[in-house]
């Protein structure tokens, strides 16, 4: 196939990624939008396998049967509720991509780089490492994997740690400048193998202080390195598609962080430059007082006679897969003439938009979505306000404890509706591992147990 039809396809691909980009912006079109960007990377694919400079199939054959059984595999095994370690993984490989690729090219001429070439590597290797095993400690931490008495989750802080990642960082930026117009050979081999160990190095210590509440800022941040690292892979191999659907994970995933930082009420500039993680080091919020428990029953009787209805789902919808049920009950409550919203606060769960994702399979309606924004002015007039599996992003102590390791976070202020419903399995802490005074407050009943069990149980109630 000629260069010209190549780069002919790799336009059209291009085309499609940015309308599947568009049509996913509406959640009526996103799997329209899924299918013409998937339709996009396929023509992308197909056609590099066509490209002058590929001599031997075989080890890309390899790849790709290799890969598709490991894809396969992961897809039918790895359960919903592991889906966010999943994407952290998934956000490493396209960073370990990126380093192979900046590394083989080394290797296949080590000494007869251009500026334009060896800065590209430079770039490949640095951002690819960084997002790989920053990704790995992310999904370690993710998992909640713990080493000994070492909870990985938990912000890992020492002294003078924002001047030794500074320094690092100071060393790889001098080393890549030697890397790039040095001429020593020896020396050059050296400082590539140390820019490469270092990266490694960096993406870990860049992620280990952060933890709880924060992650879903490192999830989405990332994210956008993966798409840089994928970027800076097709300046590499001088592939266009690569560079522009590189670009467009990185422009993307830089947004989602941004909207992220907007849901921690954290700027940017301040997740990257300081403190990073530094909020979730403190587990405060004393909580005096008694929890009330509430019965399957009386639930049902205060959801019978309510006009008003605001589900708050959480993490723990995910773990019980109550999407469904919860659906069901919504229909029911507006059939007894109650007015049915969902609240949904963008960092609930464990990935962005965990939360639409669920519903959207259950299919509940677009319409009666509400984001905290929209929600909480008019949470003084709701009858009851059921939380199902939330636990962070309800705690009022991010509003009302300055000494909170969540002091700031917007929540959903579901305190502030007539009578506040908790579903949950125990008293036991959300993510970011702190109290929770909501439980205790005079209009809260703890319904405890299995949402989805629970769920069926009230549905059960309504039909009977
Ligand atoms: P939380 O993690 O704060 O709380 C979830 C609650 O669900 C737990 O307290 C748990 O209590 C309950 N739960 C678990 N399983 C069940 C079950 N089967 N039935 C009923 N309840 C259950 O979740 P939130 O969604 O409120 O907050 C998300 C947190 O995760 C935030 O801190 C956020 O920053 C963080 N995060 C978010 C990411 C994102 O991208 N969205 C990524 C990474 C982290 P119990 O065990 O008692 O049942």
């Amino acid at each position: 196939m000629s260069i010209w039809m190549i780069n002919l396809a790799y336009i059209i691909a291009a085309l499609c990624f940015g309308l599947g980009l568009k049509f996913m912006g509406s959640p009526s079109k996103a799997r329209k939008g899924n299918l013409i960007s998937s339709f996009g990377m396929l023509l992308a694919v197909t056609v590099t396998l066509f490209h002058q400079d590929i001599i031997d199939f075989r080890m890309i054959a390899v790849g790709i049967v290799a890969g598709s059984i490991v894809g396969v595999l992961a897809a039918r095994f790895v359960a919903m509720t592991s889906m966010p370690e999943m994407v952290a993984l998934l956000n490493g490989f396209g960073g370990i991509a990126s380093l192979l690729v900046g590394w083989a090219e080394y290797l296949a001429d080590p000494e007869g780089m251009g500026l334009q070439s060896s800065s590209s590597i430079f770039l490949a290797v640095l951002i690819g490492g960084i997002t790989f095993s920053g990704s790995l400690i992310a999904w370690a931490k993710l998992k909640e994997i713990w080493i000994g008495k070492f909870s990985v989750s938990k912000p890992f802080l020492f002294k003078g740690q924002q001047v030794f990642n500074s320094l690092l960082l100071l060393l790889i930026a001098s080393g890549g400048l030697y890397y790039i117009v040095g001429t020593d050979a020896n020396m050059v081999s050296l400082v590539f193998w140390g820019i490469l160990a270092l990266s490694l190095v960096l993406g870990v210590m860049a992620v280990m202080p952060i933890g709880g509440a924060d992650m879903p800022i490192v999830i989405s941040l990332l994210n956008s390195y993966s798409g840089m690292a994928a970027c800076a892979a097709g300046f590499v191999l001088g592939n266009y598609i690569l560079i522009v659907a590189g670009a467009l994970v990185g422009a993307s995933g830089i947004i989602l962080t941004s909207i992220m930082c907007k849901a921690m009420n954290r700027s940017l500039v301040n997740v990257l430059f300081s403190g990073f993680g530094s909020a979730a080091g403190s587990v405060s919020s004393e909580v005096q007082g008694e929890a009330r428990a509430i019965s399957l029953e009386d639930t049902y009787y205060l959801l019978e006679s309510a006009s008003s209805v605001v589900f708050v789902p959480g993490y723990g919808l995910a773990v019980a897969q109550a999407q469904h049920a919860v659906k069901e009950l919504a229909g029911l409550l507006e059939a007894n003439g109650a007015d049915v919203k969902f609240a949904i606060h963008p960092v609930a769960g464990r990935m962005p938009g965990h939360m639409n994702v669920l519903l959207a399979e259950a299919d509940v309606p677009y319409d009666e979505f509400v984001e905290l924004e929209g929600i909480n002015p008019q949470m003084g007039t709701v009858d009851v306000c059921v939380v199902v599996g939330a636990n962070d992003v309800v705690n009022p102590a991010a509003r009302d404890d300055e000494t909170s390791a969540i002091y700031g976070m917007p929540i959903i202020e579901v305190d502030k509706a007539r009578t506040v419903i908790v579903m949950k399995r125990s008293m036991a802490t959300g993510f970011a591992g702190i109290q929770n005074p909501l439980f205790f407050k005079e209009n809260t009943r703890m319904l405890f147990g299995d949402a989805k069990a629970t769920m069926q149980g009230l549905v059960a109630e309504f039909k009977g």
